[in-house]
């Protein structure tokens, strides 16, 4: 689960309330190109790349070694206005209030990076339950594929979230589903889900690791890799990732869950993340 500064109904110039907008100063030239004054737009994690290097030129800028990134290098995250490149933002789904909005720039997008990068199986795996895999299990279930849900063992509300959005089945993270996976993604910062979800894919699947960091994976038998499985991780998103995603959240459409706290109010929504109290995202609402 993550919380979701970055976003929200920022405008390109006098906002809809008639109050001048983050960029209304601006000269005319430096206005946000391909959006209107008054347009709601996201801000997603990938702020900036430098658009001439090996990564850039070759559709990786989500590899590119001088991007920066939304809350993180790039000012403006946890703030009421934000001036951001245009070229990087979105345009979001207007059937999505703000709010439910926030969470597709976010777990949304890394979730459907991961998604696309699990292959084309029916049977999808999905280890840790929060933010990112209740938008990305909406996605499946749309695509006709099932999701197999693994929670932290014991942790029954997870479990019921993940029925609830639409998991075929949901279980403990040390069980066996009831079949084979033809490919997995872990959302769960814990190394030791790698060998685990190797040993429940089937030959040639693949286990896509969606988080920035990760405990230490265990050593295990090469058995668990051999036919041609792999393992990958996933490192943020490309602005073709965030077009393409936003299209699919438009048609399917996905039901984010969402608990709002003030922006005042973060440390609590981070305290809450972390004590696993909370199902689906919290979004800041400055
Ligand atoms: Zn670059």
């Amino acid at each position: 689960m993550v919380v979701y500064p970055s976003v929200l109904d920022e405008s390109t110039g006098p906002g809809r309330d008639g109050r001048p907008g983050a960029l209304a100063g601006l000269p005319t030239a430096r206005r946000a190109r391909g959006f209107a004054p008054g347009d709601r737009v996201g801000i997603p994690w990938l702020g900036e790349a430098c658009g001439a290097c090996e990564f850039c030129l070759t559709g990786r800028e989500n590899l590119c070694r001088r991007a920066r990134y939304t809350g993180y290098q790039l000012d403006g995250g946890y703030a009421e206005y934000a001036v951001a490149d245009a070229r990087f933002c979105v345009p979001l789904p207007p059937s999505y209030d703000d709010q439910h909005a926030a969470p597709l720039l976010c777990a949304g997008l890394i979730g459907y990076r991961a998604y696309g990068m699990a292959g084309h199986g029916r049977r999808v795996g999905i280890y840790g339950f929060g933010a990112a895999a209740h938008v990305i299990t909406q996605v499946a279930v749309h695509d006709g594929r099932a999701v197999y849900a693994f929670v932290t063992p014991g942790d029954e509300q997870a479990k019921r979230f993940a029925t609830a959005v639409g998991a075929a089945w949901a279980g403990d993270s040390s069980e066996a589903p009831p079949v084979p996976l033809d490919g997995a993604i872990i959302f769960a910062p814990v190394g030791a889900l790698v060998p685990e979800a190797l040993s429940r894919t089937v030959p040639g699947g693949t286990v896509v690791c969606a988080g920035i960091h990760m405990s230490d994976i265990p050593s295990f038998p090469y058995r668990l890799l051999w036919e041609e499985r792999s393992i990958r991780s996933v490192a943020n998103l490309t602005r073709h990732d965030a077009r393409g995603f936003l299209d699919v959240a438009a048609r399917v459409p996905i039901h984010t869950h969402v608990r709002p706290y003030p922006l005042e109010q973060a440390n609590q929504a981070l305290a809450d993340l972390r004590s696993g109290t909370l199902s689906g995202a919290a979004v800041l609402v400055p």
